[in-house]
């Protein structure tokens, strides 16, 4: 019987630093028909890997600016290329299982009877740990690391902020540049450490990171800060390590290295016409 089945492959491209990806991503990028997308993936990792061939389709999602797909048209693209057959690679910022929408992704699958594999990526409190030199549970400062998100603030309830001022865990808090200065005056009003520091770390692995350690006490400094995107705050004893063990040289740029969802898809157009030209 003809093999007409497609097959789907959910991949963490790692935090920004191309060379953060796995070898396994790799590999099937080399033999991918389509890749699909998002925002947060070092646009190096598609020129670098991807068959020319293959079809790229960007199916990014940005909550503050401009275009985003909808998830159901995103589930839909996975169901068509792989019905026709094809390997797709759906390529995923960081780690697949953070703050991703995979289970909508994998019950599409599932439902329609589509083979995948899950490959995992560096997420993004990881790769801001190292090239920061934050240890996240470095010995004698924690004993935990909680992986958050506060992106909108009724997420997390009263008692779960007392409890988070309290813990001696370190913190990592995902899509919540935004919510800076809330952050800091939520765990400030419960009574945090005055020993226990917040860093800002912008653009991480890529070379436009930023790392910023700010005294949660000092409200003035926080609210004049317009965090770039994506950041990742961390908050815990081990911040103050940074003093000790930075060794990744400031970007003196602070231009955006993902670009907008709808910006790559131009800079990308433009990139292709060129090669059709001096092909
Ligand atoms: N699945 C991803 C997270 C997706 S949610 C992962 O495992 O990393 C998107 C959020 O991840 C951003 O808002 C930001 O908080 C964080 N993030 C992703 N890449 C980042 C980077 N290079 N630097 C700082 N934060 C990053």
């Amino acid at each position: 019987m003809l093999q007409t089945q497609g097959k789907v492959i959910i991949a963490g491209a790692g935090p920004g630093d191309p060379e953060l990806l796995t070898i396994k991503a790799v590999r099937w990028l080399q033999r991918a028909d389509v890749v699909l997308t998002d925002r947060l993936v070092s646009p190096d990792i598609l020129t670098s890997f991807v068959r020319p061939s293959a079809e790229i389709i960007f199916v990014g999602k940005q909550s503050r600016k401009g275009a985003s797909t909808p998830q159901q048209e995103i589930n839909e693209l996975l169901v068509f290329h792989a019905a026709q057959g094809k390997l797709v690679v759906r390529l995923k910022g960081g780690d697949v299982s953070i703050f991703s929408n995979v289970l909508d992704e994998l019950e599409t699958l599932v439902a329609h009877g589509i083979p995948y594999e899950i490959v995992p990526g560096i997420t993004a409190a990881l790769g801001a740990a190292a090239c920061s030199g934050i240890p996240l549970t470095a010995r004698g400062h924690a004993t935990a690391v909680r992986l958050l998100t506060c992106y909108q603030p009724q997420l997390l309830a009263d008692n779960q902020w007392k409890e988070l001022a309290k813990t001696d865990d370190t913190l990592v808090f995902y899509m919540s540049g935004d919510a800076l200065p809330f952050i800091a005056a939520r765990l400030r009003e419960n009574g945090i450490a005055a020993g226990k520091l917040l860093a800002l770390v912008e653009q991480a692995t890529t070379p436009q990171q930023r790392v910023s350690l700010f005294d949660l006490q000092n409200d003035a400094a926080l609210q004049a800060h317009q965090p770039a995107s994506p950041s990742l705050l961390i908050v815990g004893k081990v911040v103050a390590l940074h003093r000790q063990f930075a060794w990744v040289m400031e970007g003196r740029s602070t231009e955006d290295y993902f670009l907008p969802v709808a910006a790559r898809l131009l800079a990308w157009e433009e990139e292709q016409d060129k090669q059709l030209q001096t092909a």
